[in-house]
């Protein structure tokens, strides 16, 4: 009876801890402007999701034969392109506290010409639908909990839409995104920086849907819909207090690590504006 409550103890002072967190980095939560015409809330009527209906949701959970996320290179990537690939694993092994590995690229031969067009801007575009639901869906790769294909080339998910940064199917967590936006027509090495963080943002966006996270409309936060680069730069890279607690109730990492992993990561790679958000939720934590 004593050893029971002694681990009841134990749980219930590991769990205020742990809200104790969330409560200190709410406060550097920055609540969302009413949308003006363009932005991604202005033609998109979202409900957002709070805690509880996200633990409703049938939300993955890792296990030992379900834990790896999986990237696919898809297209002919110049050798910047590869080296962001290579730091974005870096970074969602981080940002979700979880193994992340590249499978070998493969060409975009494998995509046929039903399944592209050309596009309002007369640049080749890939149905990025398909690339869900003829190629990844039927991958499995060992332990795979999520699997995100990265495009070389331009995407749009329907007809009628004009182009997409990236498509996730919630119910199978395969998902891919393109990087053709995220640059002029070349990569060179002076836009490096702003287009890994723009490349950071998609991929922990889009990964975030696959493990249930619907769009956040309680504060700026990467899971925000975004209508456009601009919109997508003017988003910021940090999950907001709410989204923090799901992604932390499904996979259970230690909050003050993750953070330290990030600061660690974004001075790395010289990402300042984001080394400075995450040193603010550091500071909060630390007093
Ligand atoms: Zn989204
Ligand atoms: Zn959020």
């Amino acid at each position: 009876m004593k050893k029971n409550l002694f681990l009841f103890l134990i749980v219930f002072a590991c769990q205020s801890k742990s809200n104790n967190y969330f409560e200190l980095i709410s406060e550097n939560d920055i609540e969302l402007k009413a949308p003006i015409e363009g932005e991604w809330l202005y033609s998109h009527k979202e409900k957002g999701q709070d805690l509880t209906q996200f633990k409703n949701s049938k939300s993955v959970k890792p296990k030992s034969n379900c834990n790896i996320i999986y990237l696919k290179p898809i297209g002919n990537f110049k050798n910047l392109q590869k080296k962001q690939i290579e730091i974005t694993k870096e970074y969602l092994e981080i940002f979700f506290q979880i193994k992340t590995e590249i499978l070998s690229d493969v060409s975009v031969n494998i995509i046929p010409k039903t399944a592209r067009r050309i596009g309002y801007e007369s640049n080749e575009q890939l149905l990025a639908s398909y690339i869900l639901d003829t190629i990844l869906k039927k991958e499995k790769h060992k332990n795979q909990i999520a699997l995100m294909a990265i495009s070389e080339m331009d995407l749009y998910p329907k007809p009628e839409w004009n182009y997409v940064f990236g498509l996730a199917s919630y119910m199978d967590r395969v998902g891919v995104t393109s990087v053709y936006r995220f640059q002029d027509e070349n990569l060179i090495q002076s836009d490096f920086n702003l287009c890994l963080s723009r490349l950071l943002k998609i991929s922990s966006h889009e990964i975030g849907h696959m493990f249930g996270m619907h769009h956040c409309i309680a504060a700026k936060c990467v899971m925000n819909g975004t209508n456009n680069i601009d919109e997508t730069d003017g988003s910021v890279v940090r999950l907001c207090s709410n989204c923090q607690q799901k992604i932390n109730f499904n996979f259970q990492f230690n909050n003050n690590k993750r953070l330290n992993d990030l600061a660690f990561f974004f001075k790395k790679h010289n990402l300042n504006q984001e080394l400075e958000l995450i040193n603010l939720d550091i500071g909060k934590i630390k007093k």
